[in-house]
């Protein structure tokens, strides 16, 4: 049974619960619902907020716990260092992420956004409750008298200050501590870009705890769209039991003062258990009305459960009109734990993790690879010679520095070819890269008539790392080759064979 929203358009549609009928925006200030839900969550958030602040200080290996650095190209996690050149392993990573985010929301709908989203603990653990300590619980005398410019300042000020925490934690991601400090402790003027983007992080954090809020989640976030997708009538989320709740109606009490009897009994209507005291709706972040079934803006955090709980204790109903359920038990089916997807995710998941471990356990120690030839494709020597300007990469991928040196296989030294180097002992730190050039000549008869001439390169650490590299030399067309030319004439022979 659907009943009357107080989101709707002129024309009867449903808008936004954080919108009024006329478009403007409909601000939320949730009533705060203490309850077991919300304890727990609490705990979460707290541990998760150390935690965010602490990832970037922690090291592993010598290593940040997490450091994404973009403009070097480098990604530490865990102890774990992924480079560009990392391709493969970063596919099966992501693609581990994802499976694991489709598996959870598979099971139990939008736990993340609910209790661990970084969005919804900052706004429901440090914001809300400092907004409330200044401005009063909504509902309370001090939240209704106007709000004088003394509270707006002390809560902008007081936003400011976390929200430079924030922007600084945030970047330490990034950045990482030790660049982060130079940042804070030297003048502005000495560093002036990073000072915009420390500036810039921070106002983007202040207007989206201080003002976008829930729209993050409704507007900006992709997820709640993926949920109908993600979901089915088994998974586990958060839902108004209806077969109990209605029909619904405001209550009645006995003459005795009563209330936990008769539940509304009116003109032998049988009512349910639903009191319409709106306790759920007034308690949610995103202020939808969880009676109206799972919506796209439900972001699971259980407040409405938490309300509702009190209120039934209130009236002496059992708990869990509000409850974590699935569409299929509250509809009197039996509950299907394993369904085809869920046994799918698991078994997708073990297979990319072992396939990430074997990747990181195998995974060369170094890297190297031919770069695009640049200018002149071949010169003449005075010797007569050819010679072709040659550039390699070099990526050092273990946590050692290497030293790095380049050869031609046998067979390219027989046909002729010689490296010229100015020093062939490149050295490269550890999970850093390096381009090195160099010159390969060879006489003029050892090209083909296509000038062409096929030579292999050879790259080593002499610590285990080897890797072969063919290259194709080039050269004026149109001279003979003396190896086709020994070809013809061993042919020639064969054919007086
Ligand atoms: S809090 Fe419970 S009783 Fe009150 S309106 Fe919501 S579902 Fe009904
Ligand atoms: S409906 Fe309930 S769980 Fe969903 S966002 Fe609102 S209060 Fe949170």
């Amino acid at each position: 049974m659907r009943h009357e929203n107080k989101h709707s358009s002129a024309t009867g549609e449903r808008v936004l619960a954080t919108l009024n009928p006329d478009g403007s925006r409909h601000w939320i200030r949730p009533r705060l619902s203490i309850g077991r839900y919300w304890h727990a969550r609490r705990i979460v958030a707290y541990g998760l907020i150390v935690l965010f602040a602490a990832l970037p200080f922690v090291q592993i290996n010598g290593k940040p716990a997490m450091l994404l650095d973009v403009v070097h190209r480098r990604f530490h996690l865990f102890g774990a260092t992924f480079l560009p050149t990392d391709t493969a392993l970063m596919a099966v990573l992501m693609l581990v992420i994802f499976l694991g985010i489709f598996l959870i929301t598979a099971l139990l709908g939008r736990v993340w956004c609910g209790w661990a989203c970084p969005q919804t603990v900052y706004m429901e653990f440090l914001y809300r409750p400092i907004e409330r300590l200044i401005d009063g619980a909504p509902g309370s005398r001090r939240s209704i008298s106007p709000s004088s410019a003394g509270r707006g300042l002390l809560k902008f000020v007081v936003f400011f200050i976390c929200s430079c925490f924030l922007a600084h934690t945030f970047l330490a991601y990034f950045v990482g501590v030790d660049q982060l400090r130079v940042w804070i402790t030297r003048s502005p003027f000495e560093h002036p870009a990073s000072f915009l983007i420390m500036a810039g992080t921070t106002a983007l954090m202040l207007f989206d705890f201080g003002y976008f809020r829930e729209q993050t989640c409704l507007v900006a976030c992709p997820y709640g769209r993926f949920q109908s997708a993600l979901t089915d009538r088994n998974t586990m989320i958060i839902s108004y039991d209806s077969a109990r709740g209605e029909p619904r109606g405001k209550l009645t009490r006995s003459a005795a003062g009563d209330v936990s009897l008769p539940i509304a009994a009116e003109a032998g209507v049988q009512r349910g258990d639903c009191i319409d005291c709106r306790m759920c709706v007034t308690t949610c972040p995103t202020g939808i009305d969880i009676r109206d079934g799972l919506q796209m803006e439900c972001i699971g955090c259980a407040q409405c459960i938490d309300a509702c709980d009190v209120v039934m204790d209130r009236i002496k109903r059992p708990r869990g009109l509000i409850r974590y359920s699935s569409a299929a038990v509250l509809s009197g089916e039996r509950a299907h734990i394993l369904r085809p997807r869920i046994m799918l995710y698991p078994m997708l998941l073990a297979g990319f993790i072992g396939l990430f471990v074997y990747l990181l356990v195998t995974g060369q120690s170094a890297e190297a690879a031919i770069l695009p030839r640049q200018g002149a494709p071949f010169y003449a020597l005075p010797s007569g010679a050819i010679a072709n300007q040659v550039r390699l990469r070099i990526v050092n991928r273990s946590e050692a520095e290497g030293r790095y040196t380049v050869s031609l296989a046998d067979d390219s030294v027989r046909r002729g070819a010689r490296l010229a180097f100015d020093a062939n002992s490149v050295p490269v730190a550890p999970a850093e890269s390096v381009s090195v050039g160099f010159v390969i000549e060879a006489p003029p008869e050892s090209f083909s008539s296509r000038g062409a001439l096929e030579v292999v390169l050879v790259v080593s650490d002499g610590r285990g790392f080897s890797k072969s590299l063919p290259y194709r030399m080039l050269g004026p067309v149109g001279r003979v080759d003396r190896s086709e030319h020994d070809d013809d004439h061993h042919s020639h022979d064969g054919d007086g064979d």
